[in-house]
């Protein structure tokens, strides 16, 4: 029932039949999903998805399924929001949020690849889930983990956020703590995955995973009424989402279901971890590893795997890349509750602060469509606005005590 072809090397293009796998054994690139166009073409139209459910699976034929959705049933259809308060801030005519801060179970675009992830595990009959993370993939790995029947695995570094660290625990997963960063944590993950047979989301079943962030892309375009924006811009931490992105509004436009095409692709990351957008910036391919320091935790990965395939997407759109300072993030991150009430985790201080640069600097045209991709919730990274926000107003319980403290207090 499905569409899949097999998976296909992005360097060499050699064939490989539907296995956990995610690296050529010929030339060592990522293997990537392969689909039967045409018969997604002849399978799917704008009619028969809008019948269907309000969640990611509404696009299943694009997806790396061979049955029925068996995690994160309801993952997706979040809302795109018409941002008109911060679009005037802005000095823009059509700006807005894909807002991946609700809808979702565990409040981040992560249900988005997880759904699937854990989806195909089940399918190739893995019995432990793993991963390693920035905070967001071990909350959603642990839940729908749970609600699946998986033994789960989840690896972090140490520097987490408290509040996603008791996010993932209360779903009772094995947390593993590693004394280093996400990119240790990652490469001790490989070598994990070398002699367990597990199904880590993120490694062997990479693939498969990382189709599930197509879904946000198709989700804009049905949402903004069968039409592609001008402009996207998206957070990058292995640069994977962006890529994905992109690949969602060209399969789209290859089957049919949009016939045009003419969107620019930009890139955010924080400046205490910019390798892709520092590429960018710089007008080449070679990613430089950093080390990352940075309050965008999510977003913290030095060394990305997707990270030349982003900047390979960003400059043939003609987009651009910016990064910004913690100072920056929290700014934008007040600036998006203030003006649209959405509160957004650091990562979409990221976006929003890179996309306000972009638009001051005429990179984006402020006369053209955009959309900012907001992917995480604030709720989960409530420490990085310690001291940074309004202060409430204390009183006693009685009207004259309101009274007072009213004299002090702006109403305009
Ligand atoms: C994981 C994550 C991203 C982007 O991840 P990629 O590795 O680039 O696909 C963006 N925002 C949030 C909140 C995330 O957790």
């Amino acid at each position: 029932m499905g569409h899949v072809t097999g998976l296909k090397c992005r360097e060499c293009g050699r064939l490989y039949a539907v296995e956990p796998i995610y690296v050529c054994e010929f030339c060592f690139g990522p293997l990537e999903v392969a689909y039967d166009y045409k018969g997604i073409a002849g399978a799917i139209s704008r009619e028969t998805i809008e019948k269907r459910g309000k969640n990611l699976w509404r696009y299943r034929e694009l997806l790396p399924v061979d049955g029925d959705p068996r995690a994160g049933l309801d993952s997706g259809f979040t809302p795109l929001v018409r941002a008109g308060n911060l679009a005037k801030v802005l000095g823009v005519e059509e700006l807005y949020i894909k807002d991946d801060t609700v809808v979702h179970p565990t409040l981040s675009f992560k249900d988005r690849v997880v759904s699937i992830a854990l989806t195909k595990a089940m399918e190739f009959g893995f019995d432990t889930v793993a991963c390693a993370s920035t905070g967001n993939l071990a909350h959603s790995v642990s839940a729908h983990g749970a609600k699946a029947g998986f033994k789960r695995f989840i690896f972090i570094p140490a520097t987490l956020e408290a509040s996603k660290i008791i996010a993932s625990l209360v779903y009772e997963p094995n947390l593993v703590v590693v004394d280093g960063n996400y990119d240790d944590v990652n490469r001790l993950c490989s070598e994990i995955a070398n002699r367990y047979r597990w199904a880590f989301v993120n490694i062997n079943i990479r693939p498969f995973y990382a189709e599930g962030s197509k879904t946000i892309g198709y989700e804009v375009v049905e949402q903004l009424g069968w039409r592609a924006p001008d402009n996207v811009v998206v957070p990058c931490a292995s640069g994977s989402l962006l890529t994905k992105v992109w690949k969602s509004f060209r399969e789209f436009r290859d089957i049919g279901i949009i016939s045009e095409l003419r969107t620019k692709v930009y890139a955010a990351q924080a400046a205490g971890c910019a390798p892709i957008a520092t590429a960018i910036k710089q007008g080449t391919d070679v990613i430089r590893p950093v080390k990352p320091n940075t309050i965008a935790k999510s977003l913290a990965i030095g060394n990305p795997a997707d990270g030349f395939y982003a900047s390979q997407v960003v400059r043939e759109t003609g987009g651009y890349a910016e990064d910004v300072t913690d100072q920056e993030i929290i700014d934008a991150m007040k600036l998006l509750a203030r003006t649209e009430g959405i509160f957004a985790e650091t990562a979409g201080g990221v976006t929003l602060a890179a996309a306000k640069k972009m638009i001051e600097s005429g990179k984006i045209r402020r006369d053209e469509s955009t959309v900012i991709c907001i992917t995480g919730n604030g709720l989960k990274t409530q420490e990085s606005l310690q001291g940074h926000t309004l202060s409430p107003h204390y009183i006693k319980p009685s009207l004259a005590s309101f009274e007072e403290a009213l004299k002090n207090i702006n109403r305009g």
